[in-house]
Formats: structure tokens, C-alpha cells, sequence
């Protein structure tokens, strides 16, 4: 069988099958239901290598890939074998295949594409069961073996220059918890996640970094950090080459979180409460954390009106512009230009004398060296970040949450992690492969 084009005497092979011919094919509650069995005519006692005496067959039910959008179901007859050997204690054996498991529900194929569609597409395990005929289990159980493969033997960690480190919340608190935090190592060049461990603290990265191989810290140039003493003392320790970056988006969600502190103590202070529906401040608080070169006409506007309305000693507006001034300072064509406007910063700071934004000035100030080195290695792009960090939402989002770490990790690393290797189709014109017949 088979010539250099892959292609099987007769129209009975199964397509991707490798091994197995079509015996039957019949379409039974709107299913196909295909017959199969292996080419095998021979088979050898595993015991002691005689040649075995057929035994029968056994039929085995698997769901396997659609076939054009109708689902299909395998029936494998499958041989059995006896060792004719009086002295052999084998007994008898059924055949087996890679690319049905023992005992398996699904096809192999099936599997690796259960895997592809929950990983990769964000598909959820739920509609994969669905889809195919198989418990929530099995098809969970797909994505943990396929995924965990694909994590393992992906080259992510290979030729990292820009290491992000990162934190998330990984579960929010109720009433048996406290808020969950995890930690994400991101490429920041290729934007990619590397890993995620659970918890907020110098020892996770330190931790992280040390599981790597010993190679692995020496060719990282620039660590991009959270404002987070705990993360640049680890880095300092394990990763001693690297230049600290406090990055534009770190930077800026400390600015934002200024401004909500803000914006919702103004609001309390007018209005005795926080902030609800058709209420001034609470109306902008979405505009007020965008950067003024995208607001658009009507944006300003409403700008104004809600801050006349709502923010009577300036304060709000005072840190908005704080915001807009510690953005200035990343978009600084050069050093130079930079460490003007973080003057220009500061001066703002010191003249608005506002608690919450000498509290940020304070920071600022401390990481005074990291926010500069933005620019003297080059402005590590925070693009990617910010990417990462979409996708891990929305892949949380997917998942209602998850409880297991290892779900969510793996989740996390089949999404925004590794490299999909899905070969792209072919066109079909000027192409055509000799067919025997
Ligand atoms: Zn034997």
C-alpha cells in the first residue's frame, strides 16, 4: 500500500487513519457509523514471540472527528489474538493502535482537536462534550493530555531578552477566601505569556526563575515590572543583568488608580455615597482614564459638563492631568526630554498638594530611576503587555473563574503562551496530485 503522494489502494482507507480500512459505513440517527478494522493479518505473542492463533474479534465504539459537520462514530472490530504456546503464560491479547487508547471514548485525532479548539480558539470543554458526544470529563481530560504536551515541547522560554513580570487576580475573595493573586512572566518583545505561578511576592519570581534552566536569567536585558518593591529585589537577585523598567502601562495604571482613589472620594464628599448611574463623576469615570489625544469632541464636552458638575475644588481634575503629564514623560522623544517632563510632573504635584497624588508622586519618585530607564533601553513596548493581559481576561471570562491552578495555567499558556503550529490550507487550483486510477 501506499506511494510517495501517502496515497491507499482502494477508496475504504480512513482518511488520517493510518492502518485502518472503512469495512462498512452506514448513517444511523443522522450519525456515520463507520466499520473499521486494522490491516493487520498477523501478530506475534508478546510473551514470548510465537506466532499468535486468531481469537475472535471485539467491537469498540469511539467518537472520532466530524466528517463535512456530521458526526461520526468508529466502530473498531478489533482482533484478537491467543498464544498457542502450551508453555507461554500470555494467554491471549487484542491489537492495539496509537491512535485509538485503551479503554478511549474518542479517537486520538479527536482529542488533539479538542485540545486545539478549547486552547486555541477558546472554545469552552462544555461545548467540546457536546459537540462530541462525550462527557465533560473526557474532553477535559483531552485538553490536560494534548495541552501538556504542547506546553511542554514549546520553545516560548528560548531567546527571551525582555522579561514582563506581572500580577493578576486569580480569583476574587468571597466568603471562604481572600482575593487570590498570581503572577505572569510575559515576553515582552514577542508578547507572549511564558508562565504563570500563584501569588504576589518576590519569593514566586525568584522561585520561577530558578526552575529555569541555568542558562535561561543570562539573556534577559530588560525586566519590566510592576511598582512592587518585592518583585525588583527578586529580579536584582536572580536576574542581576537585566535593567529594572517601570513600563508605560505599570506606570499609567498607577496613575489610573490615583485617579479612581480620587474620583470616588470627591464623589462621596458631594454626595454622601459612591458613585451611581446618571451621577457626574460617575458619568465620566471611563473618560477620565483616557489619554486626551483620543478623546474625541463630544468626549471633551462631556468632560467639562461632569466636572463642573461634580468636582468643585479641581481635585479630580487636578490628578486627570497628573495622569496625562506622567503619559508625557513616557511619550518623550529622548532622556533628556524625559526627565523635563517628570519635573513638570512633580511641580504639578507639589502645586495641587491633593493626599492621594503626593501619595503617587511619592512612588513615582522612588522608582525614578526604572521609569527613565523606559528610555534609555529603548521604550520596551508595553503593546504586548496590555495584550497578554486582554487575553487573560477573556480567558478567564470563558471559564467562569477557575478553581484549579493548573486548569488555568494551562488554560492561560495554551492561549496566549505557545506557538499553534496549524498549517495553513493549500489553494486548490494548479494543484493536483496523480491519482492511480
Ligand atoms: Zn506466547
Amino acid at each position: 500500500m501506499g506511494n510517495g503522494s501517502g496515497e491507499v489502494a482502494g477508496a475504504t482507507a480512513l482518511v488520517g487513519l493510518g492502518g485502518f480500512v472503512v469495512r462498512s459505513q452506514v448513517v444511523h440517527d443522522g450519525e456515520h457509523w463507520l466499520l473499521v478494522e486494522t490491516e493487520a493479518t498477523r501478530a506475534w505473542c508478546p510473551g514470548c514471540g510465537v506466532a499468535g492463533v486468531g481469537n475472535g474479534r471485539r467491537r469498540v465504539l469511539v467518537r472520532d472527528l466530524a466528517i463535512a459537520g456530521v458526526a461520526t462514530v468508529v466502530v473498531w472490530s478489533k482482533r484478537t489474538w491467543r498464544c498457542p504456546e502450551a508453555l507461554c503464560e500470555r494467554g491471549s491479547w487484542s491489537e492495539t493502535s496509537d491512535h485509538i487508547a485503551p479503554r478511549a471514548s474518542l479517537t486520538e485525532r479527536a482529542r488533539r482537536e479538542i485540545c486545539c479548539r478549547v486552547g486555541e480558539d477558546l472554545d469552552t470543554v462544555a461545548e467540546m462534550a457536546r459537540e462530541f458526544g462525550v462527557g465533560w470529563g473526557c474532553a477535559h481530560q483531552a485538553v490536560i493530555d494534548h495541552g501538556d504536551t504542547l506546553i511542554a515541547g514549546d520553545g516560548r522560554l528560548e531567546a527571551v531578552t525582555a522579561l514582563g513580570v506581572d500580577e493578576h487576580t486569580f480569583q476574587h475573595a468571597n466568603a471562604r477566601r481572600r482575593t487570590q493573586m498570581a503572577t505572569t512572566f510575559v515576553d515582552i518583545d514577542r508578547g507572549r505569556l511564558l508562565d504563570v505561578a500563584p501569588g504576589r511576592c518576590g519569593a514566586v519570581v525568584r522561585q520561577w526563575v530558578e526552575s529555569q534552566p541555568i542558562w535561561w536569567p543570562d539573556q534577559i536585558q530588560v525586566a519590566a515590572i510592576d511598582a512592587f518593591r518585592g518583585y525588583a529585589t527578586a529580579i536584582g537577585d536572580v536576574v542581576p543583568a537585566a535593567t529594572l523598567v517601570i513600563d508605560h502601562f505599570h506606570a499609567i495604571r498607577l496613575a489610573s488608580e490615583c485617579v479612581n482613589d480620587v474620583r470616588r472620594r470627591v464623589q462621596q464628599d458631594q454626595l454622601g455615597h459612591r458613585g451611581r448611574k446618571h451621577e457626574p463623576l460617575y458619568g465620566i469615570r471611563r473618560l477620565l482614564l483616557t489619554t486626551w489625544a483620543n478623546l474625541s469632541e463630544r468626549g471633551w464636552e462631556r468632560l467639562r459638563v461632569g466636572l463642573a458638575a461634580g468636582d468643585p475644588d479641581g481635585e479630580v481634575a487636578a490628578v486627570w492631568l497628573a495622569r496625562e503629564l506622567l503619559a508625557e514623560v513616557y511619550a518623550a522623544p529622548d532622556l533628556a526630554a524625559a526627565k523635563r517632563r517628570l519635573i513638570v510632573f512633580f511641580q504639578h504635584a507639589a502645586d495641587a498638594d491633593i493626599a492621594e497624588l503626593t501619595r503617587l508622586a511619592r512612588t513615582v519618585d522612588r522608582w525614578r530611576d526604572e521609569i527613565l530607564a523606559f528610555h534609555s533601553t529603548g521604550g520596551a513596548s508595553n503593546g504586548p503587555t496590555e495584550a497578554v493581559n486582554l487575553l487573560i481576561e477573556k480567558i478567564r471570562r470563558i471559564g467562569h473563574g477557575y478553581r484549579n491552578f493548573d486548569n488555568y495555567r494551562r488554560r492561560l499558556l495554551l492561549g496566549c503562551g505557545i506557538t499553534w503550529t496549524t498549517v495553513p490550507t493549500r489553494r486548490i487550483r494548479g494543484r493536483q496530485p496523480a491519482f492511480a486510477a
